[in-house]
């Protein structure tokens, strides 16, 4: 199987990258993100539960968002492999996927970490708000939670995926294509 993990900060541009990986490998694409704007959108009380977090920039519980991926790993027993998108965000959450893809007899392949200075994340993401409504995407100061969120607890995986000589740095700056061309020659090589 081919698992990667497709890391980077909000906005760095990991749902767009992951569409077309998804495409060229065949993968199953999981991301937490969009599992939990259909769970609000159905009005589940997960989805409510989610929202209080989601709306203040700040992460949703680690049980909530493993327990997502555990059923989806479940549903998906014969696939080529996985692309997790904005999943694991913490410790206890990519310690979770690495015991679950364990009990499925897989792992994780590669984590691919785009990197995209501060000032381009905040310009990308003010757009989408405007192109997508995301409700996230559009108060300067969530934005900046989620950002700040992403240094403190979520940067620190990739000390953890470089312990297991799985960490991959890959330049986000660029045009669509470019940037893909760089994420299928770090799975390819
Ligand atoms: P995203 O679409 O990946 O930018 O995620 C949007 C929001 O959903 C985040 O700001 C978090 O509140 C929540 N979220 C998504 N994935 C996770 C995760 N793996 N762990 C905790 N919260 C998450």
């Amino acid at each position: 199987m081919l698992n990667i993990v497709l890391f980077g900060p909000p906005g760095a541009g990991k749902g767009t990258q992951a569409i077309k990986l998804k495409e060229e490998y065949n993968l199953v694409h999981l991301s937490t993100g969009d599992l939990l704007r259909e769970e609000i959108k159905q009005e589940t009380n997960l989805g409510l539960e989610a929202q209080a977090y989601m709306t203040k920039g700040e992460l949703v519980p680690d049980e909530v968002v493993i327990g997502m991926i555990a059923s989806k790993l479940e549903q998906n027993k014969t696939v080529n492999g996985f692309i997790f998108d904005g999943f694991p965000r913490t410790t206890e959450q990519a310690e979770a996927l690495d015991n679950l893809l364990s009990s499925h007899n897989s792992s994780i392949t590669k984590m691919l970490s785009l990197e995209v200075d501060d000032e381009e994340l905040v310009a990308r993401i003010v757009q989408r708000g405007k192109d997508s409504g995301r409700e996230d995407d559009k108060n300067e100061s969530v934005i900046f939670n989620r950002i700040i969120t992403y240094n403190k607890k979520t940067s620190p995986l990739k000390a953890y995926y470089d312990h297991q000589a799985k960490y991959h740095i890959v330049d986000g700056i660029g045009s669509m294509d470019e940037v893909f061309e760089r994420l299928k020659d770090k799975i390819q090589n």
